[in-house]
Formats: C-alpha cells, sequence, structure tokens
C-alpha cells in the first residue's frame, strides 16, 4: 500500500532527529551492551600488531634511538682497537717481535722504514700468519727495489697502499716491521695476517736472481716466524688483480714454493 504522509507529517518526521533532546541524543549514541563486555572486543584489538599499526609513528624515534646507540658502541669498540693499534680480535699474546736483519745469505737488506702513523703505516699491531707474493708490473729500465723503495716513502703521507717488502736481482728493501699490518691485498684478511713482499720485473734486472732472492727471504721469514712452509700465496688468492704476471703466467708459481721448501731443508 502506498501511505503518503501529509506535508506537515513528513516534515515533523524529518525534523525529529534533529530536535532530540541532549539525554535523547546520548541514548540514541549508546548501545544496549553493559561496558564491562563492551571492552572484551576492545582488548581483542588491542594485540601487538594492532599496536604497533596504530602507534608505530611514535615507535619510530624510539628504533632511531635503539640504532644510534647500538652504532655507537660498535665505533667505540672499533676506534678503541685501533687507539691501542691492533686488528678487531688480534689475540695479543701472538704478536711477534719483528725481525731486522741486514743480510739473508749474503744477499743486503735494507732497512728503511716508512714514517710511524703516516697514512701507509698506521702502526696497526698483528698476528703474522702467511706471506704473500706479488710482482710490482713495473718493467721499465730503473724499476729496480731502490725506486720503488724512493716510491713508498713519497707516497706514504697520503697513500694507504704499503708492503713490507721489495726484492730485486741484488738486494732486498725492507720497508716495514713484519708485525704491522700494510694494506698491500686490500683484503682485510690477507693485509690483516701477510707479510706483503714485492718482486721486480724491470727489464735491466734478471728476473730469474730476483725469483731466487724472493725465494730466500720467504725461507728465512718462515724460519723466523716459524710459519707453516706451505703458508706462501698470490696477490689473486685473496680476490685481488693477479699481479704475478711472470711467475703465475708463465708456470712458475709451484717452482717458487717448491725452491722455498729446498731452501729450509
Ligand atoms: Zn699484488
Amino acid at each position: 500500500m502506498d501511505i503518503k504522509l501529509s506535508n506537515t507529517t513528513a516534515s515533523r518526521y524529518r525534523q525529529a532527529p534533529t530536535r532530540m533532546s541532549g539525554t535523547a541524543a546520548k541514548n540514541a549514541r549508546t548501545p544496549c551492551v553493559p561496558a564491562s563486555l563492551r571492552r572484551i572486543p576492545r582488548q581483542r584489538r588491542q594485540g601487538f600488531p594492532d599496536f604497533v599499526r596504530r602507534h608505530w609513528y611514535r615507535l619510530v624515534p624510539l628504533v632511531l634511538l635503539t640504532l644510534t646507540v647500538a652504532i655507537l658502541i660498535m665505533i667505540a669498540v672499533l676506534s678503541g682497537n685501533k687507539a691501542a693499534g691492533k686488528l678487531p680480535f688480534v689475540d695479543e699474546s701472538k704478536v711477534q717481535s719483528s725481525v731486522f736483519p741486514e743480510t739473508i745469505a749474503s744477499l743486503p737488506v735494507i732497512t728503511e722504514l716508512l714514517p710511524e702513523g703516516s697514512t701507509a703505516r698506521p702502526g696497526i699491531l698483528r698476528e703474522i700468519k702467511f706471506l704473500v707474493i706479488h710482482e710490482t708490473g713495473n718493467e721499465e729500465a730503473g724499476a729496480d727495489a731502490a725506486a720503488h723503495n724512493d716510491y713508498i716513502k713519497r707516497e706514504a703521507a697520503t697513500h694507504e697502499l704499503a708492503w713490507h717488502y721489495t726484492v730485486d736481482d741484488k738486494v732486498i728493501y725492507h720497508h716495514m716491521p713484519d708485525n704491522e699490518a700494510a694494506r698491500h691485498t686490500g683484503d682485510p684478511e690477507g693485509d690483516g695476517g701477510g707479510i706483503g713482499i714485492e718482486l721486480c720485473v724491470n727489464k735491466d734486472g734478471s728476473y730469474d736472481l730476483a725469483f731466487k732472492n724472493a725465494a730466500v727471504l720467504c725461507a728465512y721469514l718462515i724460519d723466523s716466524y716459524d710459519l707453516d712452509p706451505g703458508e706462501i700465496y698470490r696477490h689473486s688468492d685473496f680476490g685481488g688483480e693477479n699481479c704475478l704476471k711472470i711467475m703465475d703466467q708463465t708456470g712458475r708459481w709451484d717452482e717458487f714454493k717448491a725452491l722455498v721448501r729446498d731452501i729450509i731443508e
């Protein structure tokens, strides 16, 4: 049935809600559930994920603060190790004192240490674990051990690159105490544990003699620091470039290691 309200009745219905008294309006908004029961679903909604979703903007400063404190603690620990002149996690009792030979098997060793505290020689003590062999890659006439000694000293103030010995066909230069870490592999393990030895490949020198001299030096160092004779590695064993252009690429790496063993025995 189609009931038509008179204009007066229709307008009264339309006006009714807005004319509700204060108490009536309040009752209209209040559900018919006791307050104690109304809390139950609200408690369920206050579970942890919901709490995070609702209050994440309040948690952001807390998370940032926690991260900042953690980073500051890490920096303090690492700089403490650096201030003490040690790589992190180095066993102090295993840091040997360095040898400074004047000759090795009648081969002269010239010791010209880089300035202490320079960029190339930060003075970080570590345990000597192995030897790392490099070639200088400079075939120019005159690029011998003395020239590389001049180079490393000239660059020490501003360059991190450093190594311990340079060997040519007639002499060995000693640039750094063996118990200090030097940046010659670009790898924390290689730099942290290895003595860096550079072989000269200058065309006005004898590579064969430099090869033999380097083997003599390796045998001496293995004996001095009581290392395993097998603890000789190439730069490329630490993920860097293969700088052994002559030794490795002409298949003489195994020959070099065998020669070191022969000299030790
Ligand atoms: Zn190298």
